[in-house]
């Protein structure tokens, strides 16, 4: 009960859905992810979309300006998208948070023309494997030849305004699209038929060249979290943080940093943490979390501003001594009322755990 949590010092909330995108080369996952940004950019106020380290959050607020009709904030309680500005399958098999994937959820992006490649098919096992919901975005729809662009359009609006041949051709690359995806035992369908997206994957044809379906994209994403990921997404955003590390990296001043997506609980400056390393976890203790500037600072200050504490869902730099042989894709977890040595145990198992996954692929 509320009481409980506020005993025990707990702030129960509901946290950002973290998001990856997939899909073969060139089909257009950093176009699409980019698109995103850009049409949050310019609908939503100044300042809207937060550009975090190595992920992109997108409010409700402005996934419901973006997708118009198709979001009302109201039917909404989760606080909206975090999306990991790394695409590619590679990135998401080796980005794992306790054993399972660190998304949460993920698009498939697929070439409307191209169809099921090579890396589609890789990222299908993937996303099998680890049981993580997805839709997939038929992108370049605008290739459609005789096709009429109707920029950032729901897609059914635009579909309808097509002359019936380029719909009609729209369509058949669609059906290849879903037969493809049951063909790899998914049964499928346009978004707009689906009732049921836990037993069916919906198709959202997208162009991230036009912003067509980018609405219905944010929607579908908002609706399937909501419906299906509430439970999942409701943590104590005090309690020790846990995260993965997307990168190591130098930065002047600070020396060796880790660039992190934290998906549970909260860290603050100072706080005891412990990290997958090389030979063994280490242990030190945070010297600052940074995260990138606003925008329109970036050129006269500094390139990352310290903040005390972040909460997840977030992406964050931790700057700590000791962070040489930290590697990317090991766990950090903050340390607070639980004995060290069983933390650095906890990180260890998840270790050897990666290794055994690392081997099979
Ligand atoms: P990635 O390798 O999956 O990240 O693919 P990119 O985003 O780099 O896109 C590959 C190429 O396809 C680039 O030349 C993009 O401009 C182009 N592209 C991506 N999306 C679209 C689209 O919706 N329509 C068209 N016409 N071209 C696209």
């Amino acid at each position: 009960t509320d009481t409980d949590h506020e005993a025990s010092g707990e702030e129960q909330s509901l946290r950002t859905p973290i998001v990856a995108v997939l899909g073969h080369v060139d089909h257009g996952k950093t176009s699409l992810l980019d698109r995103v940004r850009g049409s949050a950019v310019i609908e939503g106020e100044a300042g809207a979309i937060t550009q975090h380290i190595g992920a992109t959050a997108v409010p409700l607020e402005t996934i419901s300006e973006i997708s118009g009709a198709l979001v009302n904030p109201d039917d909404f309680d989760l606080p909206g998208l975090l999306f990991i500005d790394t695409p590619g399958h590679h990135s998401f098999s080796t980005l794992r948070a306790r054993g399972g994937a660190l998304a949460d959820i993920a698009i498939l992006v697929v070439d409307v023309n191209d169809g099921f490649q090579p890396q589609t098919l890789e990222a299908i096992d993937i996303l099998k494997r680890t049981q993580t919901p997805f839709i997939v975005a038929a992108n370049k729809v605008d290739t459609t030849p005789g096709w009429n662009p109707n920029e950032n359009s729901p897609i059914q609006q635009s579909m309808e305004a097509q002359s019936d041949r380029a719909e009609s051709r729209l369509n058949e690359a669609l059906y290849e699209i879903i037969g493809q995806l049951s063909e790899n035992d998914f049964s499928a369908d346009m978004y707009w038929r689906v009732r049921d997206f836990q037993g069916n994957v919906g198709v959202v044809p997208v162009s991230a060249m036009t912003g067509e379906g980018v609405p219905d994209l944010l929607a579908v994403l908002m609706g399937l979290s909501q419906r299906y990921m509430k439970e999942a997404m409701a943590i104590d955003v005090t309690g020790p943080g846990a995260g993965t590390v997307l990168e190591v990296k130098d930065e002047r001043g600070f020396g060796k940093t880790l660039d992190v997506v934290l998906y549970d609980g909260s860290v603050r400056t100072d706080d005891t943490i412990v990290v997958g390393g090389l030979n063994e976890p280490i242990v030190t203790q945070v010297r600052a979390l940074l995260q990138p500037r606003p925008l329109a600072e970036i050129r006269t200050e500094k390139q990352f501003e310290k903040v005390p504490e972040v909460r997840a869902a977030a992406g964050v730099k931790i700057a700590a001594p000791d962070l040489d042989d930290a590697i990317a894709g090991a766990p950090v977890r903050v340390v607070r009322d639980q004995p060290v040595a069983e933390v650095v145990e906890e990180v260890q198992a998840e270790l050897a755990g990666l290794e055994v996954e690392t081997e099979e692929e």
